[in-house]
């Protein structure tokens, strides 16, 4: 076997790493497919999905999947075609994202609430060739699929989850293959595994940007199982173990620490959509154990919906900002409930609190790597040099599951690794020591994005596109503090000569024209005469962030 070419665009890893890691167990040989049909035939019995529309065995999930891998085979896609994934946290999706890694095609995790800009950009990047869909949402993503084909010359292919009446014609991922029969459809898995190289991509990710546009993540074979069987070893995870999850589940958190690792060790994934009130009732009927909590719900777990699941919950991990006093001892109650804390990033690497942790560095430091070869380095943000230990700087990473280049970008990953392939991940860290143990401390980011409940907005991408309204002569898109999602994106903006300041409205309406993912558009616009700037020239974001604040004191939604 040798990985498919991608003409250079591809940052493979070190050769010695790779072998060191395959060495360690901590990558495989395997393919991913292959890892589902091992669970399903160690566990044929037990429940692999549990979602409000239906639930599936593993022997059903492992079968439809393999039926569904065959269908796609059968319409002309063929290993290493990309696959636009524009879905939520539905049972298809599950069924889609398994389908498609049997045939060998390559989920690309884009989201329901991106638009041209955003699909436009990633498809034509990756020469996407299918666009799955899902149908009932307040926009209508089928006709949307039409729009990106005309302008996708790749694009040949479109398919739908919950078409609950079947009224669009594309074909729905729910009967995919389902007259295939499946003695068949294993052949069909069977044969295209053993073309799949463990080097070869088995998803795109997508992150979140320190510049521009978001840049495509290659994740591989050989590492991306094993990394959420890391993480379910690490929470010790077993069959008996109901994990519930509410964020994205086609994000890499969701694959990483929901999907593959429920499923690598024969646990039940219970899967709902954000809306809280319904996804911890689910939750709650299923007994879920085991659940993520991203910042985006750090409210609503405080609220006495959530109030039922107190009961069977046996590990709860929070995710994506500094975790409060307060919701620390909510979650950790009187009972065994064990809580800590996950930090991570689509790139790859992630720490979570060690099981055996004391509860003070348990909320306060999100723990440490899963990965006995994962290495970790605080650098000067401005050179190679490591800081003391204690001292903040950029946390960089080396490991197993962690690229060591973007797909298709050269420029940016000269300045995104260090010359000795650390990931710079933009975030700021120092270590503390928990006697010998070291423990990470997330102290605040460097990258230039706002974090909106767990979404990532870019703001140069922000201001490049509010700058293209002819109104706008300058733009600086900064955090701006919000008690439910955490932050929201407050833009800074220069009228042009005539001095007319634009109406929110406007504002918003370029961005729509523009194709923009509604969740990047700022939520608030200050007009000034000029941005201000730092001394040596640039435009001084800390002191617009400050301003940002006052600004929503003054307006008493912030105390
Ligand atoms: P993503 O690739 O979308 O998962 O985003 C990764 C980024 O989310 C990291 O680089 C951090 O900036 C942020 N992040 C993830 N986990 C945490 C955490 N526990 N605390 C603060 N920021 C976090």
């Amino acid at each position: 076997m040798t990985a498919f070419d991608w003409g250079g665009r591809l940052v493979p890893y070190p050769a010695d790493s790779a072998a060191a890691y395959r060495t360690s167990g901590e990558w495989s040989d395997l393919p991913t497919g292959r890892r589902l049909h091992e669970s399903a035939s160690r566990y044929p019995d037990r429940t692999a999905v549990i979602t409000a529309e239906g639930s599936l065995t593993y022997r059903e999930l492992d079968e439809r999947t393999d039926q569904i891998a065959a269908a796609f085979g059968g319409r002309g896609l063929r290993p290493n075609d990309p696959v636009i994934f524009q879905v939520t946290n539905r049972l298809a999706t599950v069924l889609a994202w398994y389908g498609c890694l049997k045939a060998g095609l390559i989920p690309v995790a884009t989201l329901a609430q991106h638009r041209m800009h955003e699909i436009g950009h990633i498809a034509g990047k990756v020469r996407a060739v299918a666009h799955i869909v899902e149908v009932g949402l307040s926009f209508d993503l089928v006709g949307f699929a039409r729009e990106v084909a005309e302008q996708q010359p790749t694009m040949a292919h479109l398919f739908t989850v919950r078409d609950l009446d079947g009224v669009s014609d594309p074909e729905r991922i729910e009967d995919l293959g389902t007259d295939i029969d499946p003695v068949l459809a294993r052949t069909f898995v069977e044969e295209v595994e053993a073309r799949i190289d463990p080097a070869d991509v088995v998803a795109f990710q997508l992150s979140g940007g320190t510049t521009g546009v978001p840049k495509v993540i290659p994740r591989i074979h050989a590492e991306y199982w094993n990394n959420g069987l890391a993480y379910a070893k690490a929470l010790g995870w077993t069959e008996e173990s109901r994990v519930g999850h509410l964020i994205p589940i086609i994000h890499n958190a969701g694959v990483s620490c929901a999907l593959h690792a429920a499923h690598s060790v024969g646990a039940a994934l219970v899967l709902a959509n954000p809306e809280h009130v319904a996804a911890f009732a689910l939750m709650a009927d299923v007994a879920v154990t085991e659940l993520l909590i991203g910042h985006g719900h750090y409210r609503a777990v405080q609220s006495k919906d959530f109030d039922p699941l107190l009961a069977t919950l046996r590990h709860v991990v929070l995710s994506g900002a500094k975790v409060s006093a307060d919701l620390f001892a909510r979650m950790e109650g009187h009972g065994d409930r064990w809580v800590g804390q996950l930090f991570g990033m689509s790139e790859g690497m992630f720490t979570v609190s060690p099981l055996n942790s004391p509860a003070e560095f348990r909320s306060s430091t999100v723990g440490w790597c899963i990965a006995s070869s994962d290495e970790i380095r605080i650098l000067d943000p401005s050179s190679e040099d490591q800081v003391a230990v204690g001292e903040v700087g950029e946390l960089c990473c080396r490991g197993p599951y962690t690229i060591r280049g973007y797909f298709d970008a050269p420029d940016h990953n000269a300045t995104a690794f260090t010359s000795d392939g650390f990931y710079r991940t933009g975030d700021l860290a120092a270590i503390r020591l928990d006697g010998a143990r070291p423990n990470l401390s997330i102290e605040g980011r460097i990258k230039d994005l706002i974090n909106r409940g767990g979404e990532k907005v870019n703001a140069e991408e922000v201001e490049v596109l509010l700058m293209r309204h002819s109104g706008i002569a300058a733009a600086a898109v900064v955090a701006m503090p919000d008690e439910r999602l955490g932050e929201k994106a407050c833009a800074f903006l220069v009228a042009d000569d005539t001095g007319v300041e634009l109406s929110m409205e406007r504002v918003q309406a370029h961005l729509d024209s523009l194709g923009v993912a509604k969740y990047k558009w700022p939520e608030k616009l200050v007009w000034l005469a000029e941005l201000p700037t730092t001394n040596v020239g640039k435009i001084n974001k800390k002191s617009l962030r400050a301003d940002a604040v006052a600004m929503l004191q003054a307006e008493g939604v912030l105390s």
